[in-house]
């Protein structure tokens, strides 16, 4: 059982709550400033998007690459039970507070699911378990006790079981580590990053074409504007669509089978 499945954006059970929650900042990302609590100007009356399918041509990249992990859903069906910001304006504030809240929640969760599916890292299943039902259980909390969460101390927790989990699965191809570090623009095409440690690694514009980042742990990397052209991503650890997305590739670029191939994409 793959629980990545259920930590997928389901925007037509949301109340555009990304489009409204979240302040835009004009930018490479944004054409417009927008205010968190006011509505993006693109926003339909029935929370749909009304350019979905021109965000990137309109400005809107950061739209285009934004994934709330199921977040949005989880908020607007479960924690305000279905009613939505317009229909209940009093409900506003807390619902658009409670949205980065659960949306880190969902991360985690997404990155326990990710372990969970390593054989590698089987050892450590019982502990990535109890990880997963203790942050699940605080998806299902009240806005109160979400606007109250200690996320740090929660994330803390949960971090070294991820790590553990990160050693198991690239035992077996220990490559170079690079955690955190600054290769903002680095040449590193056709570079040999099989089984890497790029946790956190600024790799914005970096030159990773035709590179080998097969089960690579890339937790937090930033690929904004990384050329992936002909890269092999197979089985890399812990990249997320939201990654996926900022960064460029290609028809030769190979990517996990559970992440979507970008539109953007050339070929
Ligand atoms: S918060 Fe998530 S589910 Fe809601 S509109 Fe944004 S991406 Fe879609």
């Amino acid at each position: 059982m793959d629980r990545r499945l259920d930590l997928v954006a389901d925007c037509s059970s949301c109340f555009g709550l990304c489009c409204v929650a979240l302040a835009f900042e004009k930018s490479a990302d944004f054409p417009i400033d927008k205010r968190a609590g006011d509505p993006c100007v693109n926003l339909a009356a029935d929370f749909s998007c009304g350019i979905h399918d021109r965000l990137r041509d309109e400005g809107f990249r950061g739209s285009a690459v934004y994934d709330c992990f199921g977040a949005g859903q989880q908020v607007a069906q479960v924690t305000f039970a279905g009613v939505s910001w317009r229909d209940a304006p009093a409900t506003s504030a807390p619902m658009f507070a409670a949205l980065p809240v659960m949306r880190q929640l969902h991360e985690m969760l997404w990155y326990v699911a990710e372990a969970l599916t390593r054989p590698a890292a089987e050892s450590l299943h019982p502990e990535l378990e109890q990880a997963y039902a203790a942050t699940e259980a605080l998806t299902r909390t009240d806005t109160d006790t979400l606007a109250g969460l200690d996320l740090p101390g929660h994330r803390a927790g949960v971090d070294p079981l991820l790590q553990r989990a990160s050693e198991l699965v690239r035992s077996a191809h220990r490559g170079p580590e690079r955690r955190g570090a600054d290769l903002v623009g680095a040449r590193l095409r056709k570079a040999d990053l099989r089984g890497a440690n790029l946790r956190g690694a600024l790799l914005i514009a970096a030159d990773l074409g035709g590179a080998d980042l097969r089960e690579a742990d890339l937790i937090g990397a930033d690929l904004r504007d990384a050329d992936l052209t002909g890269a092999d991503l197979t089985g890399a650890l812990f990249l997320t669509q939201t990654q996926v997305n900022s960064a460029r590739g290609d028809a030769r670029t190979r990517i996990p089978a559970r992440l979507a191939r970008p539109g953007h994409w050339a070929g």
